[in-house]
């Protein structure tokens, strides 16, 4: 499962960061997943209270928000998001394009108790 090995990586960043802070519980947890990650939300819940059992995480809310993935034409330098998975330019129908936005996955918030 491709969700289990991502959310293990950055369950590692996770804990770091709250012990950085002194947490001594996390409660809530928020992350931005861009849509070309291809990573299914649910399996990614599954895989956190996996890999949370036995840390200060374990029973934390975890908030999953999907970022659209929008590109830029090469050709015609104009921006747009990709629907239906058709990557070619909206405008000019070029597939010169570059990722802005929708590939990152991205630790938005980390709350808990000190
Ligand atoms: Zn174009």
């Amino acid at each position: 499962m491709h969700e289990l090995t991502v959310v293990s990586n950055i369950f590692k960043i996770i804990l770091e960061t709250a012990e950085k802070n002194n947490l001594s519980k996390i409660s809530k947890i928020t992350l931005k997943v861009g849509r070309q990650r291809h990573l299914a939300p649910d399996l990614m819940k599954f895989a956190f209270d996996s890999v949370s059992k036995n840390t200060i995480a374990y029973g934390a809310s975890l908030d999953i928000e999907r970022v659209d993935i929008q590109m830029k034409c090469r050709s015609c330098d104009i921006d747009f998001t990709v629907k239906n998975n058709t990557y070619l330019c909206i405008a000019c129908g070029s597939a010169n394009l570059e990722t802005i936005a929708g590939k990152d996955l991205l630790i938005e918030s980390i709350e808990g108790e000190v």
